[in-house]
């Protein structure tokens, strides 16, 4: 007889390392923007695997690439080409309007070359091995070592000793205290376009603006995670291209693959002939054929199906739902954000209302205690902005 939901749930805490309080749902199928557990229930997404399943659930033409690709080949490891990755990197090139691709299986992976890149750009140019990065005060860039090193949330670092990069941390949003932290030391600044993790938290176009000038001055390489807010989020396949300011390096990850676990570092050509050769970097799984399949289909499907035109569409109308739900309630002091890619800032820690959501059959998360975060797939109609709110409303005047 198969398992209940709760015994499923004891199994996984008695097997599973203890790193997360998880929600007690076992997820079982999804479709659209609806996810079912195992028992059947139905919900209504507004988390995408956190910002990750741009498409929606159980895209058939995306599903057919993948089992298509399982068919033919997995796997060949990079002493190969491969022709998805091939077909990958040029499309992601095109999208992005950068010069070199290098595929990663994470988006801390993709931080972590990155940052390599631009250190050893900086160690070709003066042999120095002392070099340092500006990263953000609350960004969040991953949880290896060297993606964590550049992390501005001090409780993340806080056991884990001495980080590389010798990162220092500015404030968001102020360019004097850039300006104040740099020395003949930094490498590079590191920053979110649209800090997402750490509070839902646009970047100025005039704090971009000041930090990509400072940094040409200086010689300094900028470096934007796009993460979180690229692909399409936030109104444009990357949020600076709004802007049309371009960072030497970027990093994508979460919607590049809808799923499937893939992540990319891209250059100019200028850091790519100045940085790393081989010997300097690899992976075993990285760019591999399936993972690249999926990039392919994503980007085709982004293409095809209209998904930035229908973010900007669909982006003004759950604003204004969030800002009237904000208006209504004293306990909501802030929406924030952009496009897709929402925050409610609370007075108060969200977990009760993101249980009581759950219950009711919506899918919300938090950024940090006091932030509901909604980054739902990006294919959301009105109908499903009003569905939300719909179930929310009720939950936030209940537990006042
Ligand atoms: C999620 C995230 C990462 C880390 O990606 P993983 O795939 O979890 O390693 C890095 N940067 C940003 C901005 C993120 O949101």
């Amino acid at each position: 007889m198969a398992d209940t939901m709760k015994q499923m749930i004891e199994q996984a805490e008695q097997d599973l390392l203890h790193t997360y309080n998880r929600y007690p749902i076992v997820f079982d199928h999804g479709s659209g923007v609806y996810l079912y557990d195992v028992n059947g229930k139905k919900y209504l997404d507004f988390c995408a695997g956190i910002a990750v399943f741009a498409l929606g659930y159980a895209n058939q033409e995306y599903n057919d690439a993948l089992k298509a690709q399982v068919d033919k080949i997995l796997h060949t490891s990079n002493y190969f080409y491969n022709e998805p990755a091939i077909r990958a990197a040029h499309l992601l090139k095109q999208a992005s309007g950068m010069d070199r691709v290098f595929f990663t299986n994470s988006g801390a992976e993709a931080v972590e070359g990155a940052l390599k890149a631009a250190v050893k750009y900086a160690y070709e140019k003066d042999g120095r091995t002392d070099h340092e990065v500006i990263a953000m005060e609350h960004s969040f860039h991953g949880r290896t070592y060297g993606a964590l090193s550049v992390t501005g949330n001090p409780h993340y670092r806080e056991a884990f000793g001495t980080m590389p990069c010798g990162a220092r941390f500015a404030k968001f949003n102020d360019f004097a205290s850039v300006e104040a932290l740099a020395d003949d030391k930094t490498c590079a600044v590191i920053l979110e376009p649209v800090q997402g993790e750490g509070g839902l938290q646009p970047a100025t176009e005039s704090f971009l603006r000041d930090v990509r000038n400072f940094c040409d001055e200086r010689g300094i390489l900028l470096i934007f995670d796009e993460v979180q807010c690229g692909m399409g989020r936030c109104g444009s396949m990357f949020r600076w291209q709004k802007y049309g300011i371009k960072p030497d390096i970027m990093t994508s990850a979460k919607a590049l693959g809808c799923g499937v676990p893939v992540g990319a570092f891209l250059l100019t050509e200028e850091v790519a002939q100045h940085s790393l050769v081989p010997g300097d970097h690899g992976t075993t799984y990285g760019g591999n054929p399936l993972a690249c399949a999926a990039v392919c289909k994503v980007l085709e499907l982004y293409g095809k199906d209209h998904i930035i035109d229908h973010v900007n569409e669909i982006a003004p109308y759950l604003e204004e739902r969030l800002d009237r739900l904000a208006s209504r309630y004293a306990c909501i002091l802030e929406r924030r954000g952009c496009g897709l890619m929402q925050g409610l800032v609370f007075d108060r820690p969200v977990a009760p209302v993101i249980n009581a959501a759950m219950d009711r059959g919506l899918v919300l998360i938090n950024a940090g205690s006091n932030i509901l975060r909604f980054v739902p797939p990006l294919i959301i109609t009105k109908e499903n902005v009003d569905e939300m709110i719909s179930i929310l409303e009720p939950v936030i005047a209940a537990l006042l």
